[in-house]
């Protein structure tokens, strides 16, 4: 009976707190994964890549030359201008190279901010991921981009890539991919940033860029550097120099960043913890 009593209470007092919650209090993925419109007005990029958002942001369109959009109905092919003009750019030189194109994953929501699922950045419009499978030829049906799966070029339980799945094509695609203006980093598997050391490149320098993280065996990540015009932007710290395909790759080929993580897992992001301008930009027609 006192046990039922309790339960009771705590229901309500749960209720209570629920109803009375500020929407500064609410999961901040809840609020900007309802958006489906820019915020009007000038392009802002407030905060940083895992805690920020993006007034202003512009729609890449699902087709254009050399490229295909993935996954239409998650909304995300929003971003800054640079960023649409960076995929337009990458598509272009991809064709140059004799490809036929990128098919390009997720951007960005609307206005941006935290997301209900994939992602921890991708959160002020200056984030894209590509896939590695080359675009085909014809045009995918916009139900196939929903059901298309991103193929690991992986070798099978191994974190080597399998050279049928990565070849010139990838390589070509991912060189590109760093060479562009604006790139601040481009994230890859482990195995994918080794096969490509091991190459001599008669110049290095892309090398740098390229970060390896988790995943990433399907698709590669870039993320642009602020653009100049964003005052309210907050840069990642600029990558070591040398081209990391020393120490600090072969660290991912140990088990270390393979444990299970003994911190619990952080909750999640709620207006508060974003940058004040976000809560105008959610709030903005
Ligand atoms: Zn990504």
């Amino acid at each position: 009976m006192a046990m039922t009593l309790l339960r009771i209470l705590a229901a309500a007092f749960i209720t209570i707190l629920m109803l009375g919650s500020p929407a500064s209090a609410q999961p901040a993925r809840d609020l900007f994964g309802e958006m489906h419109q820019p915020a009007a007005g000038p392009e802002m990029v407030i905060g940083s890549y895992a805690k920020g958002c993006i007034g202003g942001a512009v729609q890449l369109p699902t087709d254009g030359p050399g490229w295909q959009a993935m996954r239409l109905s998650r909304d995300r092919r929003w971003g800054s201008a640079e960023l649409v003009q960076y995929i337009e750019s990458l598509a272009q030189a991809v064709g140059q190279d004799g490809l036929p194109g990128i098919l390009v994953g997720d951007m960005g929501q609307a206005r941006g901010g935290p997301m209900a699922s994939g992602h921890a950045s991708h959160q002020i419009g200056l984030d894209v991921d590509i896939w590695l499978q080359p675009m085909p030829n014809q045009t995918i049906p916009a139900s196939e981009r929903e059901s298309l799966s991103a193929i690991s070029v992986l070798k099978a339980g191994t974190r080597e890539v399998d050279p049928a799945l990565f070849g010139e094509a990838q390589r070509l695609l991912i060189y590109r991919a760093a060479q562009l203006p604006g790139v601040a980093r481009v994230f890859v598997a482990p195995g994918i940033k080794r096969s490509l050391c091991a190459i001599n490149w008669r110049d290095r320098s892309f090398l740098g860029k390229l970060r390896p993280w988790y995943g990433h065996d399907d698709h590669f990540h870039v993320r642009l550097a602020c653009p100049a015009t964003s005052q309210s932007c907050i840069d990642q710290s600029p990558v070591p120099a040398g081209d990391g395909c020393g120490a600090d790759l072969d660290y991912w080929f140990t088990d270390a960043p393979y444990q299970p993580s003994t911190s619990p897992p952080s909750p999640p992001l709620t207006l508060a913890d974003l940058p004040n301008a976000c809560t105008a930009v959610l709030r903005a027609n």
